[in-house]
């Protein structure tokens, strides 16, 4: 069972304990109740030190480094090798629709993909929780100042995704190469997951600073679109998750998908979603120090 990693500081753990405390009716292993002791912004200044103060413009975090340049080259690398071995297989078998038909439900599930990913980081968990934790605080960091995901550097965005393209979509390469139709799903499926960061990063853009080349591809909705994300960031703080095409977005809000999918989840694991909870600190926008920049 999983308990907190020994850096933690003593103010969580006395956080956690009180909690115990409160519900010592009910058992829980140390994992969920962790989860559950999220939403009052006085824990998450102390359990945090990341989430405290919006980075400035040229905040070295915003950044890129040469490992995270280096995950971003991985990365594009597996995709291309990918993409290649579709082209190559499909070329020699003289099949064109099918590595097409698949490579285009590729995308198609690279936009649900990253609404459920997108819906799961901003419900549940906390900076301390395991393998998430960073892109739980994050995303959380986002929500409170979406505008500086415009000041970050290419690969500074992008590498965390790169790095788990890498681990997982490399010995599908491997394996699945002489398949063309499969690996044309999974090359689409993940450059477009990889790159759902930049897509992200351009919702948040100002239309007369995108490359028009994008503005058309986001009206035409192909990319998400900046009107539709900046949804997301507006109450109720339950919708428009997915960040690659958004095409799922309307069916999966009108749907009330994750909304069935929070019920599921409270009723088998306990967990309370974020957005059930009256929009706090953790959702709200700080006020923006750079206007103009979000919402144009
Ligand atoms: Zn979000
Ligand atoms: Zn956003």
């Amino acid at each position: 069972m999983f308990i907190l990693p020994q850096h933690h500081h003593l103010h969580q753990a006395a956080t956690i304990r009180r909690h115990h405390h409160h519900h010592n009716h009910r058992v829980y292993c140390a994992i969920t109740t962790q989860i559950k002791t999220r939403p009052k912004l006085e824990q998450v200044v102390i359990n945090t030190t990341t989430l405290v103060t919006p980075p400035k413009i040229d905040d070295p975090s915003l950044k890129s480094t040469w490992s995270q340049r280096a995950w971003v080259a991985t990365g594009c690398t597996t995709v291309l090798a990918s993409l290649a071995s579709s082209v190559i297989g499909s070329y020699d078998s003289h099949i064109w629709l099918e590595p097409v038909l698949s490579g285009f439900i590729g995308y198609l599930f690279a936009d649900l993909g990253s609404g459920v990913y997108h819906w799961g980081i901003d419900n549940y968990g906390d900076a301390s929780t395991p393998v998430f934790g960073s892109q739980i605080d994050a995303f959380q960091g986002h929500h409170k100042w979406p505008w500086t995901i415009t000041k970050r550097q290419f690969a500074n965005n992008l590498h965390a995704l790169a790095r788990v393209i890498t681990y997982t979509v490399l010995p599908i390469d491997l394996i699945l190469h002489d398949q063309p139709v499969t690996m044309g799903f999974v090359g689409i499926a993940s450059g477009c997951i990889m790159f759902s960061q930049q897509f992200h990063a351009w919702a948040h853009g100002t239309k007369s600073k995108l490359p028009q080349v994008v503005v058309a591809l986001q009206d035409a909705g192909v990319l998400v679109s900046r009107s539709q994300h900046a949804a997301h960031h507006r109450q109720p703080y339950n919708n428009n998750y997915c960040i690659v095409s958004g095409v799922w977005n309307r069916f999966l809000d009108e749907n009330k998908v994750f909304e069935a999918l929070e019920m599921l989840v409270f009723f088998k694991l306990g967990l309370w979603p974020r957005s059930w909870s009256e929009p706090n600190s953790d959702w709200t926008e700080e006020a923006e120090d750079s206007p103009g920049i979000y919402f144009s």
